[in-house]
Protein backbone atom coordinates (compact mmCIF):
# COMPACT_ATOMS: atom_id res chain seq x y z
CA UNK A 1 0.00 0.00 0.00
CA UNK A 2 1.79 3.44 -0.92
CA UNK A 3 0.64 6.83 -1.55
CA UNK A 4 -0.16 7.61 -5.22
CA UNK A 5 0.39 5.22 -8.26
CA UNK A 6 4.23 5.26 -10.50
CA UNK A 7 1.31 6.61 -13.16
CA UNK A 8 0.29 9.31 -10.76
CA UNK A 9 3.72 10.74 -9.59
CA UNK A 10 4.68 11.29 -13.27
CA UNK A 11 2.15 13.41 -13.96
CA UNK A 12 2.54 15.17 -10.60
CA UNK A 13 6.48 15.55 -11.95
CA UNK A 14 5.36 16.18 -15.51
CA UNK A 15 7.29 13.40 -16.82
CA UNK A 16 6.47 10.29 -18.61
CA UNK A 17 5.46 6.83 -16.56
CA UNK A 18 8.28 5.77 -18.60
CA UNK A 19 11.29 8.19 -17.35
CA UNK A 20 9.45 7.51 -13.73
CA UNK A 21 10.39 4.07 -14.15
CA UNK A 22 13.34 4.10 -15.68
CA UNK A 23 14.36 6.25 -12.61
CA UNK A 24 12.97 3.94 -10.17
CA UNK A 25 14.70 1.17 -11.86
CA UNK A 26 18.36 2.98 -11.61
CA UNK A 27 17.31 3.39 -7.65
CA UNK A 28 16.93 -0.11 -7.59
CA UNK A 29 12.62 -0.37 -7.65
CA UNK A 30 11.02 -2.55 -10.09
CA UNK A 31 8.16 -0.70 -10.83
CA UNK A 32 4.85 -0.84 -13.13
CA UNK A 33 2.50 2.22 -14.09
CA UNK A 34 -0.37 1.12 -11.52
CA UNK A 35 2.46 -0.04 -8.40
CA UNK A 36 1.74 2.24 -5.45
CA UNK A 37 5.28 4.61 -3.96
CA UNK A 38 5.20 5.53 -0.43
CA UNK A 39 6.34 8.83 0.18
CA UNK A 40 9.58 8.76 0.45
CA UNK A 41 10.08 7.19 -2.51
CA UNK A 42 8.16 9.80 -4.14
CA UNK A 43 10.57 12.67 -2.76
CA UNK A 44 13.33 10.61 -3.64
CA UNK A 45 12.42 10.61 -7.53
CA UNK A 46 11.74 14.27 -6.85
CA UNK A 47 14.95 14.96 -6.03
CA UNK A 48 16.07 12.61 -8.88
CA UNK A 49 14.03 14.98 -11.05
CA UNK A 50 14.89 18.62 -9.76
CA UNK A 51 11.44 19.03 -9.08
CA UNK A 52 10.52 20.63 -6.16
CA UNK A 53 7.75 19.08 -4.26
CA UNK A 54 5.79 20.08 -1.33
CA UNK A 55 4.31 17.35 1.46
CA UNK A 56 0.93 18.08 2.20
CA UNK A 57 0.35 14.58 4.68
CA UNK A 58 -3.82 14.85 4.38
CA UNK A 59 -5.71 12.66 7.36
CA UNK A 60 -8.81 11.75 5.78
CA UNK A 61 -8.86 8.25 5.27
CA UNK A 62 -6.00 5.96 6.28
CA UNK A 63 -4.08 7.62 3.48
CA UNK A 64 -1.49 10.10 3.50
CA UNK A 65 -1.50 12.72 0.15
CA UNK A 66 0.74 14.73 -1.80
CA UNK A 67 0.13 17.61 -3.63
CA UNK A 68 2.20 19.42 -5.30
CA UNK A 69 2.82 23.55 -3.73
CA UNK A 70 5.59 25.06 -4.98
CA UNK A 71 6.88 27.80 -3.55
CA UNK A 72 6.28 31.55 -4.58
CA UNK A 73 9.81 32.62 -6.03
CA UNK A 74 9.32 35.74 -4.49
CA UNK A 75 9.31 33.82 -0.97
CA UNK A 76 12.39 32.11 -1.34
CA UNK A 77 15.41 33.69 0.36
CA UNK A 78 19.41 32.17 0.03
CA UNK A 79 20.34 29.34 2.51
CA UNK A 80 23.88 28.26 3.06
CA UNK A 81 24.88 25.37 1.15
CA UNK A 82 24.83 21.85 2.75
CA UNK A 83 28.20 19.96 2.01
CA UNK A 84 28.92 15.94 2.69
CA UNK A 85 32.37 15.26 3.15
CA UNK A 86 32.94 11.63 1.17
CA UNK A 87 36.15 9.32 0.35
CA UNK A 88 38.34 6.54 0.89
CA UNK A 89 38.85 5.57 4.69
CA UNK A 90 41.61 7.24 6.19
CA UNK A 91 42.50 10.08 3.46
CA UNK A 92 41.64 12.36 6.41
CA UNK A 93 37.63 13.53 5.95
CA UNK A 94 37.19 13.03 10.10
CA UNK A 95 40.69 15.20 10.11
CA UNK A 96 39.85 17.50 7.81
CA UNK A 97 35.58 17.87 9.24
CA UNK A 98 37.71 18.96 12.87
CA UNK A 99 40.05 20.81 11.19
CA UNK A 100 37.10 22.72 9.21
CA UNK A 101 35.27 23.25 12.45
CA UNK A 102 38.22 24.34 14.78
CA UNK A 103 39.58 27.01 12.58
CA UNK A 104 36.41 28.38 11.74
CA UNK A 105 35.20 29.83 15.57
CA UNK A 106 34.53 32.99 14.43
CA UNK A 107 32.77 36.25 15.54
CA UNK A 108 29.83 36.51 18.19
CA UNK A 109 29.85 32.80 18.48
CA UNK A 110 33.26 32.23 20.06
CA UNK A 111 33.17 30.63 23.06
CA UNK A 112 30.67 28.41 22.81
CA UNK A 113 31.34 24.71 23.39
CA UNK A 114 31.13 22.45 20.68
CA UNK A 115 28.46 20.20 20.39
CA UNK A 116 28.49 17.09 18.49
CA UNK A 117 24.96 17.33 16.74
CA UNK A 118 25.54 15.26 13.71
CA UNK A 119 26.64 18.58 11.41
CA UNK A 120 27.77 21.89 12.09
CA UNK A 121 27.99 25.42 10.43
CA UNK A 122 31.23 27.58 9.45
CA UNK A 123 31.06 31.43 8.70
CA UNK A 124 33.53 32.27 6.01
CA UNK A 125 33.27 36.06 4.74
CA UNK A 126 29.93 36.51 6.84
CA UNK A 127 28.52 33.32 5.06
CA UNK A 128 27.40 30.10 6.35
CA UNK A 129 27.92 26.70 5.35
CA UNK A 130 26.55 23.75 7.15
CA UNK A 131 28.53 20.02 7.16
CA UNK A 132 27.13 17.39 7.81
CA UNK A 133 29.16 15.16 10.26
CA UNK A 134 28.43 11.71 8.82
CA UNK A 135 30.16 11.01 5.38
CA UNK A 136 29.10 7.44 5.76
CA UNK A 137 28.84 6.20 2.44
CA UNK A 138 26.15 3.93 3.47
CA UNK A 139 24.88 6.30 5.20
CA UNK A 140 24.00 8.40 2.57
CA UNK A 141 23.09 6.06 0.02
CA UNK A 142 20.75 4.54 2.78
CA UNK A 143 19.23 8.28 3.29
CA UNK A 144 18.63 9.08 -0.10
CA UNK A 145 16.90 5.38 -0.35
CA UNK A 146 14.90 6.42 2.07
CA UNK A 147 14.12 9.74 0.29
CA UNK A 148 16.06 12.01 2.42
CA UNK A 149 17.82 14.41 0.17
CA UNK A 150 20.33 16.26 2.79
CA UNK A 151 23.42 17.51 1.14
CA UNK A 152 24.05 20.31 -1.73
CA UNK A 153 27.72 19.16 -2.26
CA UNK A 154 30.33 16.55 -2.12
CA UNK A 155 33.74 17.22 -1.01
CA UNK A 156 35.48 13.87 -2.01
CA UNK A 157 38.96 13.90 -0.22
CA UNK A 158 41.88 12.29 -1.95
CA UNK A 159 45.28 11.16 -0.01
CA UNK A 160 47.55 12.55 -2.00
CA UNK A 161 50.43 9.97 -0.84
CA UNK A 162 48.05 7.21 -2.17
CA UNK A 163 45.35 8.39 -4.64
CA UNK A 164 42.50 7.17 -6.09
CA UNK A 165 41.38 4.20 -3.71
CA UNK A 166 38.06 1.88 -4.55
CA UNK A 167 35.78 4.18 -2.05
CA UNK A 168 37.04 7.26 -3.75
CA UNK A 169 35.48 5.98 -6.87
CA UNK A 170 32.64 4.81 -5.04
CA UNK A 171 31.77 8.44 -3.72
CA UNK A 172 32.54 10.35 -7.10
CA UNK A 173 29.73 7.91 -8.34
CA UNK A 174 27.34 8.49 -5.29
CA UNK A 175 27.53 12.29 -6.06
CA UNK A 176 27.05 11.75 -9.89
CA UNK A 177 23.85 9.74 -8.59
CA UNK A 178 22.41 12.37 -6.57
CA UNK A 179 23.93 15.02 -9.29
CA UNK A 180 25.67 16.90 -6.50
CA UNK A 181 28.53 19.57 -7.46
CA UNK A 182 31.80 17.78 -6.63
CA UNK A 183 34.66 19.68 -5.18
CA UNK A 184 38.15 17.43 -5.03
CA UNK A 185 40.15 18.22 -1.80
CA UNK A 186 43.46 16.43 -2.63
CA UNK A 187 44.78 16.12 0.63
CA UNK A 188 47.67 15.55 2.80
CA UNK A 189 50.06 17.64 0.55
CA UNK A 190 52.43 18.26 3.50
CA UNK A 191 53.34 14.61 3.00
CA UNK A 192 56.62 13.78 1.60
CA UNK A 193 55.28 11.45 -1.44
CA UNK A 194 52.29 13.72 -2.11
CA UNK A 195 51.89 14.22 -5.69
CA UNK A 196 48.64 16.23 -6.56
CA UNK A 197 49.02 15.98 -10.05
CA UNK A 198 48.89 12.53 -10.02
CA UNK A 199 45.39 12.52 -8.46
CA UNK A 200 44.34 15.01 -10.81
CA UNK A 201 45.39 12.78 -13.45
CA UNK A 202 43.86 9.66 -12.35
CA UNK A 203 40.56 11.65 -11.69
CA UNK A 204 40.40 12.30 -15.09
CA UNK A 205 39.39 9.14 -15.55
CA UNK A 206 36.06 9.98 -13.90
CA UNK A 207 35.23 12.80 -16.03
CA UNK A 208 36.51 14.63 -12.88
CA UNK A 209 39.24 17.42 -14.99
CA UNK A 210 40.69 20.42 -13.49
CA UNK A 211 39.72 23.61 -14.85
CA UNK A 212 43.42 23.81 -15.46
CA UNK A 213 43.08 21.26 -18.07
CA UNK A 214 39.79 22.78 -19.91
CA UNK A 215 37.26 20.72 -17.66
CA UNK A 216 35.08 22.05 -14.69
CA UNK A 217 35.94 20.35 -11.69
CA UNK A 218 37.45 22.58 -8.95
CA UNK A 219 40.24 20.85 -7.02
CA UNK A 220 41.63 22.49 -3.76
CA UNK A 221 44.84 21.40 -2.51
CA UNK A 222 44.46 20.99 1.75
CA UNK A 223 46.18 19.69 4.62
CA UNK A 224 43.91 18.45 7.42
CA UNK A 225 46.69 17.87 9.52
CA UNK A 226 48.71 21.29 9.29
CA UNK A 227 45.38 22.94 8.46
CA UNK A 228 46.93 24.41 5.17
CA UNK A 229 44.71 25.50 1.90
CA UNK A 230 41.31 25.29 4.25
CA UNK A 231 40.34 28.60 3.77
CA UNK A 232 40.45 28.45 -0.32
CA UNK A 233 38.52 24.91 0.15
CA UNK A 234 35.80 27.15 2.08
CA UNK A 235 35.48 29.93 -0.63
CA UNK A 236 35.17 27.16 -3.53
CA UNK A 237 32.52 26.04 -1.54
CA UNK A 238 30.63 29.47 -1.10
CA UNK A 239 31.48 29.44 -5.17
CA UNK A 240 29.91 26.51 -6.13
CA UNK A 241 27.06 27.69 -3.53
CA UNK A 242 26.66 30.92 -5.25
CA UNK A 243 26.50 29.62 -9.33
CA UNK A 244 23.64 26.98 -7.75
CA UNK A 245 22.04 29.82 -5.65
CA UNK A 246 20.74 27.37 -3.01
CA UNK A 247 17.19 28.88 -1.39
CA UNK A 248 14.29 27.70 0.68
CA UNK A 249 11.26 29.78 2.19
CA UNK A 250 12.23 30.68 5.84
CA UNK A 251 8.24 31.67 6.75
CA UNK A 252 6.40 28.22 7.01
CA UNK A 253 6.32 25.06 9.51
CA UNK A 254 9.65 23.77 9.57
CA UNK A 255 10.44 20.39 7.56
CA UNK A 256 13.83 18.78 7.36
CA UNK A 257 15.97 15.00 8.22
CA UNK A 258 17.00 13.61 11.54
CA UNK A 259 20.77 12.98 10.49
CA UNK A 260 20.98 10.90 14.40
CA UNK A 261 18.61 10.36 16.95
CA UNK A 262 19.19 8.52 20.51
CA UNK A 263 17.98 8.05 23.82
CA UNK A 264 19.90 10.39 26.20
CA UNK A 265 19.55 9.18 30.05
CA UNK A 266 18.82 12.56 31.20
CA UNK A 267 16.81 13.92 28.35
CA UNK A 268 14.89 11.52 26.53
CA UNK A 269 14.74 11.29 23.53
CA UNK A 270 17.06 13.18 21.36
CA UNK A 271 16.77 14.22 17.85
CA UNK A 272 19.44 16.01 15.82
CA UNK A 273 17.55 17.34 12.68
CA UNK A 274 18.58 19.80 9.46
CA UNK A 275 16.10 21.92 8.79
CA UNK A 276 15.64 21.99 5.30
CA UNK A 277 12.69 24.34 4.47
CA UNK A 278 10.68 26.78 6.56
CA UNK A 279 11.29 27.80 10.48
CA UNK A 280 11.35 25.59 12.99
CA UNK A 281 10.51 26.71 16.65
CA UNK A 282 10.31 25.80 20.17
CA UNK A 283 6.91 24.29 21.09
CA UNK A 284 6.68 23.29 17.80
CA UNK A 285 4.80 20.04 17.05
CA UNK A 286 6.34 17.98 15.09
CA UNK A 287 6.51 14.41 13.18
CA UNK A 288 9.73 12.76 12.90
CA UNK A 289 9.00 9.42 11.16
CA UNK A 290 7.02 7.53 13.10
CA UNK A 291 7.65 9.79 16.61
CA UNK A 292 5.59 12.72 16.71
CA UNK A 293 6.66 15.76 19.85
CA UNK A 294 6.70 19.22 20.77
CA UNK A 295 9.98 21.35 20.41
CA UNK A 296 10.85 21.36 24.79
CA UNK A 297 14.62 22.91 23.57
CA UNK A 298 16.56 23.52 20.79
CA UNK A 299 20.51 23.86 20.81
CA UNK A 300 22.66 24.74 17.39
CA UNK A 301 26.20 23.00 17.31
CA UNK A 302 28.10 25.38 19.57
CA UNK A 303 26.10 24.48 22.13
CA UNK A 304 23.80 27.90 22.03
CA UNK A 305 19.77 27.29 22.88
CA UNK A 306 18.03 28.68 19.85
CA UNK A 307 14.16 29.67 19.91
CA UNK A 308 13.77 29.38 15.91
CA UNK A 309 15.94 27.70 13.44
CA UNK A 310 15.87 28.21 9.83
CA UNK A 311 16.78 26.72 6.69
CA UNK A 312 20.04 24.49 6.18
CA UNK A 313 20.48 25.20 10.26
CA UNK A 314 21.30 21.93 12.01
CA UNK A 315 19.60 21.78 15.28
CA UNK A 316 18.97 19.10 18.52
CA UNK A 317 16.00 19.07 20.08
CA UNK A 318 14.22 17.39 22.48
CA UNK A 319 10.39 16.31 23.65
CA UNK A 320 10.18 13.56 21.57
CA UNK A 321 8.02 10.74 22.51
CA UNK A 322 10.25 8.07 20.72
CA UNK A 323 13.42 7.74 18.94
CA UNK A 324 13.10 8.53 15.36
CA UNK A 325 15.71 6.80 13.11
CA UNK A 326 18.79 8.65 10.86
CA UNK A 327 17.24 9.45 7.54
CA UNK A 328 13.21 9.89 8.70
CA UNK A 329 11.86 12.73 7.67
CA UNK A 330 10.87 15.67 10.26
CA UNK A 331 7.91 17.99 9.48
CA UNK A 332 5.97 20.39 11.69
CA UNK A 333 1.99 20.60 11.94
CA UNK A 334 -0.55 22.68 13.24
CA UNK A 335 -1.37 20.83 16.74
CA UNK A 336 0.41 17.78 18.95
CA UNK A 337 -2.78 16.18 17.88
CA UNK A 338 -2.44 15.88 14.58
CA UNK A 339 1.26 15.46 14.58
CA UNK A 340 0.34 12.37 17.10
CA UNK A 341 -1.94 10.76 14.88
CA UNK A 342 -0.35 11.15 11.84
CA UNK A 343 2.74 9.66 13.46
CA UNK A 344 0.79 7.05 14.52
CA UNK A 345 -0.79 6.25 11.08
CA UNK A 346 2.93 6.39 9.54
CA UNK A 347 4.12 3.88 12.24
CA UNK A 348 1.20 1.44 10.95
CA UNK A 349 2.42 1.62 7.34
CA UNK A 350 6.18 0.91 8.34
CA UNK A 351 4.72 -2.19 10.36
CA UNK A 352 2.96 -3.19 7.63
CA UNK A 353 5.74 -2.78 5.02
CA UNK A 354 8.42 -3.83 7.36
CA UNK A 355 7.26 -7.46 6.48
CA UNK A 356 8.39 -6.40 3.42
CA UNK A 357 11.39 -4.57 3.47
CA UNK A 358 13.39 -3.38 5.82
CA UNK A 359 15.18 0.14 5.21
CA UNK A 360 15.98 1.79 8.36
CA UNK A 361 19.69 3.15 9.12
CA UNK A 362 20.91 2.88 12.49
CA UNK A 363 23.55 4.92 14.03
CA UNK A 364 26.23 2.06 13.17
CA UNK A 365 25.60 2.36 9.93
CA UNK A 366 26.01 6.14 10.38
CA UNK A 367 29.21 6.35 12.15
CA UNK A 368 31.04 2.71 10.44
CA UNK A 369 32.43 4.98 8.26
CA UNK A 370 33.62 8.24 10.11
P1 LIG B 1 39.24 9.14 7.41
O1 LIG B 1 39.24 7.65 7.55
O2 LIG B 1 39.07 9.53 5.97
O3 LIG B 1 38.28 9.83 8.32
O4 LIG B 1 40.72 9.62 7.77
P2 LIG B 1 41.24 10.30 9.12
O5 LIG B 1 40.82 11.70 9.18
O6 LIG B 1 40.93 9.42 10.25
O7 LIG B 1 42.81 10.30 8.81
C1 LIG B 1 43.55 9.11 8.67
C2 LIG B 1 45.00 9.37 9.05
O8 LIG B 1 45.58 10.32 8.18
C3 LIG B 1 45.14 9.95 10.45
O9 LIG B 1 46.26 9.37 11.06
C4 LIG B 1 45.38 11.42 10.20
O10 LIG B 1 46.14 12.02 11.22
C5 LIG B 1 46.13 11.42 8.90
N1 LIG B 1 45.92 12.65 8.13
C6 LIG B 1 44.75 13.23 7.81
N2 LIG B 1 44.96 14.35 7.11
C7 LIG B 1 46.29 14.49 6.98
C8 LIG B 1 47.12 15.46 6.34
O11 LIG B 1 46.70 16.45 5.76
N3 LIG B 1 48.47 15.23 6.41
C9 LIG B 1 49.00 14.16 7.04
N4 LIG B 1 50.32 14.04 7.05
N5 LIG B 1 48.24 13.23 7.65
C10 LIG B 1 46.91 13.39 7.62
MG1 LIG C 1 36.98 9.04 9.61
Amino acid sequence: RGDMTVGETAKLLHKDASEVIKKLIGMGVMATINQELDIDTILLLAGEFGVEVEVKIVLEDDRFETVEENDDPADLQSRPPVVTIMGHVDHGKTTLLDAIRSTNVTGGEAGGITQHIGAYQVEINHKKITFLDTPGHEAFTAMRARGAQVTDMTIIVVAADDGVMPQTVEAINHAKAAGLPIIVAVNKIDKPGADPDKVKQELTNYELVPEEWGGDTIFVNVSAKQRMGLEGLLEMILLVAEVNEYKANPDKRARGTVIEAELDKGRGPVARILVQHGTLKVGDAFVAGNCFGRVRAMVNDKGRRLKEAGPSTPVEITGLTEVPGAGDPFMVFEDERKARSIAEKRAITQRESDLGTNTRVTLDDLFQHI
